[in-house]
């Protein structure tokens, strides 16, 4: 999920005049509004009912029809679940507003009053319990057109639009801010994704829908197309139903790890020459990303990328992107990097729970200074931290290790909203500089591959939490990271560096909320000579003449609050203030 504040920032022509104006992504306007959709159906992950944490996901189905004119689907789920102990109601995530015709369970039609779906959970009364251990398919035969995207990538749904030459029918879903029960009967938790999925979208004959994962075959029908897509672990926010005149541009990329990744480009005809040029940069990031994180995960499908009609979102294996790709002063596609960031921090590491967004935005976004360093040194990677920081408002914590739906986290104001992006970046980097590169690496290795040393083939999706990423820092290091952890992502204001000079004698303190124990080594450049004090009580003292030079943390290792940043914000919130009078 792009940031606006990033998108700001980098699309403007001044890299830091306009960069405070909105840090957060835009709220979450009318949830309830009937035309869209129900707070349950806009809910993703947070407390689930019993009855659905009872299950495993195993696979899905999904047969659907689009018929463009009349702005409308047809669809058949069938959901392959095992249940981990007894159930004798079948919970699903659905849209409202869909008909249903038909439900089975077992191969058995239910009557209509076994089932409702009042608000958008699809509750269906078993005609005998299923028994602990049970693998069973449910199949939900249902039609009618998904709620409208009202605004595209953050608040998702469907968009029916046409070409832009106005020719030919073109649909969009963007299934962030509100899940895959906008599109099909699903399980909207992080952690109830099926492990695999075939997906069979049916179109009007000369209109393509590019899907997740592989594509497996194309059938020709009496004016219809079917295309055929198979799929692992897709995230429930991840699939796409994009429909339109696609062309492809297609390459292969020759992976250091020996195997071979298609990449694909669907795009609009006539927009060959944009195609090109974002086509040109998939090698690139790519190169970037396997170079300094690790094998791409989806490579037995493809690296994918669709022309929406809107700026982006990190769709599984099929990211999607405008015609716009904004020029920065870097010389790589920082949007393209952005989502495509979510094939490691989201679809291959995912949150076990919304409170731990930041594992997918925060290292996410950590990605634009590390790609920045790859191809244009340190004051690239300088630059974007830089920027980032001036975004970090610290106004909640990152994470509170309570059960949070992604709207707790990402648009309610007790939430830490835009921060998971910057400040998760700057808790990274912090990190890396404490810890060095060799453990900070392979601390995000396991992280991600769930092992230090991913090769195709040898790993496996995981789910991440902030708590196990502390454990995995730990055994990499020996040593104990919990100081850490407690100040920068359970305490919303940052660590503060308080210097006094007295009597040729300079002390730095470390303040921090709580008071919490904090020894982070700090560096002091004084009369030129860099001292690294190693605080391990929270300060140090150094000798200094009242007219020394001195520079803290001259080398810009740590994340800690800033006079300057802090003014910086009051001034563009005032002058942001004044223009809207
Ligand atoms: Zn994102």
């Amino acid at each position: 999920m792009r940031d606006v504040f990033v998108t700001i920032v980098l699309a403007a022509a001044s890299m830091f005049a306009v960069h405070a104006q909105r840090q957060v992504a835009p709220p979450v306007t009318d949830p309830n509004d009937p035309k869209f959709i129900t707070a349950q159906t806009r809910k993703m992950g947070g407390p689930m009912p019993p009855e659905q944490l009872a299950l495993i996901f195993e696979h899905l189905d999904l047969a659907m029809k689009v018929f463009p004119d009349q702005q409308r689907i047809e669809a058949t789920a069938t959901l392959r679940l095992t249940t981990k102990s007894k159930i004798d109601t079948l919970v699903l995530d659905l849209f409202s507003k869909f008909t249903i015709a038909e439900i089975d369970v077992e191969g058995t039609r239910m009557p209509a009053t076994a089932y409702a779906n009042p608000e958008g959970q699809l509750r269906i009364t078993l005609p005998a319990p299923l028994a602990a251990g049970k693998t069973f398919e449910a199949r939900v035969v249902y039609a009618g057109t998904p709620p409208v995207a009202k605004r595209p990538p953050w608040e998702g749904g469907t968009t029916w639009t046409k070409t832009p030459d106005g020719t030919k029918p073109w649909i969009d879903t963007s299934l962030w801010g509100g899940g895959c029960d906008m599109l099909y009967p699903c399980l909207d938790h992080p952690t109830l994704k099926p492990a695999t999925s075939d997906l069979h979208y049916t179109v009007p004959a000369g209109l393509m829908a590019p899907g997740s994962g592989a594509l497996v075959s194309r059938e020709d029908k009496d004016g219809w197309t079917t295309w055929n897509w198979h799929a692992r672990s897709i995230h429930t926010y991840g699939s796409v139903l994009d429909v339109g005149p696609y062309k492809v541009m297609e390459g292969e990329y020759k992976s250091r790890f020996g195997n071979t990744i298609p990449m694909r480009f669907y795009y609009l005809p006539g927009e060959e020459r944009q195609a090109a040029e974002l086509f040109a940069e998939f090698p690139r990031t790519l190169e970037f990303w396997e170079n300094v994180i690790g094998p791409y995960p989806w490579a037995d499908q493809k690296m994918g990328v669709v022309r929406v009609p809107y700026s982006g979102l990190e769709n599984q294996t099929m990211i999607g992107y405008s015609d716009q790709y904004p020029k920065t002063p870097f010389g790589w596609d920082w949007l393209l990097n952005h989502e495509f960031s979510h094939e490691w921090f989201a679809n291959q590491l995912s949150v076990a729970n919304y409170d731990d967004l930041w594992l997918h935005e925060g290292l996410g976004s950590y990605a634009q200074p590390l790609i920045a360093e790859y191809y244009g040194g340190e004051i690239d990677y300088m630059a974007q931290l830089k920027t980032q920081r001036a975004g970090i408002r610290n106004e909640q914590p990152l994470v509170t290790g309570r059960e949070r739906s992604e709207k707790e986290v990402y648009a309610d104001p007790t939430g830490p909203r835009g921060d998971i992006y910057p400040k998760g970046s700057w808790v990274a980097h912090t990190l890396r500089q404490l810890i060095g590169d060799e453990a900070f690496f392979k601390a995000i290795r396991i992280l991600v591959y769930g092992r230090p040393d991913p090769k195709p083939g040898n790993f496996a999706p995981q789910f991440g939490t902030t708590q196990g990423f502390l454990k995995i820092v730990n055994e990499v290091t020996g040593q104990d990271y919990k100081w850490f952890f407690d100040v920068y992502f359970y305490r919303a204001a940052l660590p503060k560096v308080i210097a006094t000079r007295h009597n040729g004698v300079l002390t730095l303190r470390w303040q921090t909320p709580d008071d919490l124990p904090f020894p982070m080594p700090l560096d002091v450049r004084i009369d030129g000579k860099i001292v690294t004090l190693p605080m391990r009580d929270g300060r140090g003292d150094l000798p200094a003449g009242d007219h020394a030079a001195v520079t803290i943390d001259p080398r810009s290792k740590i994340l800690m609050q800033s006079d300057a940043i802090d003014n910086y914000q009051k001034w563009t919130a005032a002058q942001a203030a004044n223009a809207r009078r």
